[in-house]
């Protein structure tokens, strides 16, 4: 099953908390973003999610990367970049970040994609999952996520607003302004570059 079966990929649910109208200009006025050079970095590279990218605490039994999900009752789908199979038969869904984690911590929209991917593993193998792992290569900094309700709500409500956004067409209000310099979509929301925050 996927985006032709009616399911949105995750990486939508992540843009949707970058800024909301990306969503909007990809699924209604349906231009996208040309491949990013972090991510021909990333593909070139072959980055792949390895063991020693967990933090103490979770040990990985095998580690499956690149896993195609698909959740018809959630709505979305995508490529995970790893799941781990820990001890007990715990379940951790693990993403592989190209950039660095800095002081301010792990962005609500790696922590949202994470979440959705979660909610995918287990609506696949039927199981809980209750914790996964961003690894962001630039700094080699380790986030262990925490799937909590209110995560899980955001997740929700992106698809929902999603799929509101393409049966009505109507753009949403909000606009993540604060992001407007240095986003490629400026050239649709303002007609050009936005060099200074508006
Ligand atoms: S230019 Fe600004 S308003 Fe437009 S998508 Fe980017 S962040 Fe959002």
């Amino acid at each position: 099953m996927s985006e032709e079966q009616g399911l949105l990929p995750v990486g939508f649910v992540k843009n949707f908390y970058f800024c909301q109208q990306i969503p909007y200009i990809n699924l209604v006025m349906h231009v996208f973003e040309p491949e990013t050079e972090s991510m021909v970095y990333g593909r070139e590279r072959h980055l792949r999610f390895h063991a020693q990218y967990l933090p103490r605490g979770i040990r990985a039994v095998r580690v499956e990367t690149d896993v195609w999900l698909a959740g018809p009752r959630l709505g979305l789908s995508g490529v995970l970049d790893a799941l781990v199979h820990a001890v007990f038969g715990e379940l951790v869904p693990c993403e592989l970040k190209v950039s660095g984690l800095g002081r301010g911590g792990a962005p609500l929209k790696d922590l949202v994609q994470l979440t959705a991917y979660a909610m995918l593993v287990e609506e696949v193998y039927g199981r809980t999952v209750k914790r996964g792992v961003l690894y962001y290569s630039e700094d080699g900094g380790k986030h262990v996520v925490y799937f909590r309700d209110s995560l899980r709500g955001l997740v929700r409500k992106a698809v929902e607003a999603m799929r509101k956004m393409v049966e009505t067409e109507k753009p949403p209000t909000a606009r993540s302004l604060d992001k407007c310099a240095g986003c490629w979509y400026s050239r649709i929301c303002w007609g050009g570059p936005v060099n200074r925050q508006p």
